[in-house]
């Protein structure tokens, strides 16, 4: 019998999931940097237009090496099928836009990456598709929030910048009683941790840029479910609007996902501790670890995830103090990415977060002394003693 690459675990499928040899059998993927393709005969390109022939037609609507990044990273997710975007924001953006449709009504949580809330607030209202924000962590606000032309939830969990958790479960519960599907922005928790669609997400999406390449060179994104969902709402979107990955990237992304796990257990290992040294120090009033007995919502963390991940938040006081650590810092560097194989510490509230209005920042908490720092493959030594020093100045 064949072996079943669902059958795999997670390390095999990293390295070896969705591989497509050519007849010069390379080892590694090949990149096809190719546009177009071409047809033995105009009866075959009928075909293959027409769907009843298997084959590539154009880059804009696949790739091959475009499609093993797909399928390696729906393997490790536990997904029926992937589609790949040219940016983690382009993933979010058509994971709505496809479920919704002028007069439908979004329900999203307060807290999230600045640029999806600018998505949900300023774009979809041009399109008439009205939202309700909500405390991601009260059920109950998900629950009164529906109304009847609610078609969809938006989540992160983690949430960006404070690391709020919500029940995936509990949201999901509540969609699916509303009769809309629940989307998961998954970024901070990686496939390594937390799985959303086995909780009960119908769409889970990723920005790539982040921990799948890991190691700072390219824009990506994926969006992921079962695979007549995303047949259904993303099919015609996506090969008639223009959010193909470049193969390019794809190919960098596939090399990136056959060392994710070990980065990402490696950078989480090292941010554990990292987490513990800030909460010791004396100039932090708050930190906030999801792999810390003290998060707020450790029970539900418990319960759907099995790592905290490479990212702490946590409050210094004032924008002074945040930014007197983020100026004394030798190693870690001021940089708004994450998950990358360097660290990188930001202050959301004039970064990330300074498109979200003020009154809406201090909604969800995010006052001025709140640092963000995503930590890398350094040696745990050296960074405890950068960030030390960097807390001792601020
Ligand atoms: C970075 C990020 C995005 C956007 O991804 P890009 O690849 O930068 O477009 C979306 N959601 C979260 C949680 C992110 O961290």
């Amino acid at each position: 019998m064949a072996e079943d690459p669902r059958d795999w675990e997670i390390e095999t499928q990293a390295v070896r999931g969705g591989l497509m040899r050519s007849e010069h059998g390379e080892i590694t993927e090949a990149l096809f940097l190719t546009q177009s393709f071409a047809y033995e005969s105009a009866a075959s390109a009928d075909a293959r237009f027409a769907g009843d022939a298997p084959g590539f037609i154009y880059q804009r609507f696949s790739n091959p090496t475009t499609q093993m990044f797909e399928e390696r990273l729906a393997l490790i997710e536990g997904a029926e099928a992937c589609r790949a975007t040219a940016s983690g924001m382009a993933a979010i953006h058509l994971s709505l836009t496809g479920l919704l449709r002028a007069g439908d009504h979004l329900v999203a949580a307060k807290a999230m990456f600045g640029s999806c809330r600018w998505v949900v607030s300023e774009w979809l209202p041009r399109f008439g598709v009205e939202t309700t924000y909500v405390d991601a962590t009260d059920l109950e606000a998900w629950k009164s929030a529906v109304r009847p032309n609610t078609k969809a939830f938006l989540m992160e969990s983690p949430a960006n910048p404070l690391l709020e958790v919500s029940s995936i479960g509990g949201v999901a519960e509540v969609a699916h009683a509303a009769g809309a599907k629940l989307v998961v922005d998954n970024v901070f928790a990686t496939p390594i941790f937390q799985k959303p669609l086995t909780l009960g997400a119908d769409v889970v999406v990723y920005s790539a840029t982040k921990h799948i390449d890991g190691q700072g060179r390219v824009l990506g994104g994926a969006i992921l479910g079962a695979a007549d969902l995303l047949t259904e709402a993303y099919k015609d979107i996506f090969r008639h609007t223009g959010p193909a990955l470049s193969p390019f990237n794809a190919w960098v992304l596939l090399k990136g996902l056959e060392t994710m796990e070990l980065r990402v257990r490696r950078q989480t290992a090292t941010a554990g501790r990292i987490a513990d040294v800030i909460a010791a120090h004396a100039k932090v009033t708050t930190v906030r670890y999801p792999g810390r007995k003290d998060h707020p919502q450790a029970a539900i963390i418990a319960n759907q995830m099995t790592g905290g991940g490479s990212v702490i938040a946590f409050d210094l006081g004032s924008r002074e103090a945040a930014w007197r650590f983020l100026d004394s810092l030798q190693i870690v560097d001021i940089s708004n990415n994450l998950g990358d194989a360097k660290s990188m510490a930001t202050h959301p509230s004039t970064t990330t977060h300074r498109s979200m209005p003020e009154a809406e920042r201090l909604e969800i908490g995010l006052t001025e002394g709140w640092v963000r720092i995503s930590i890398g493959l350094e040696g745990v030594g050296d960074l405890t003693r950068d960030i030390n020093r960097a807390l001792d100045a601020a």
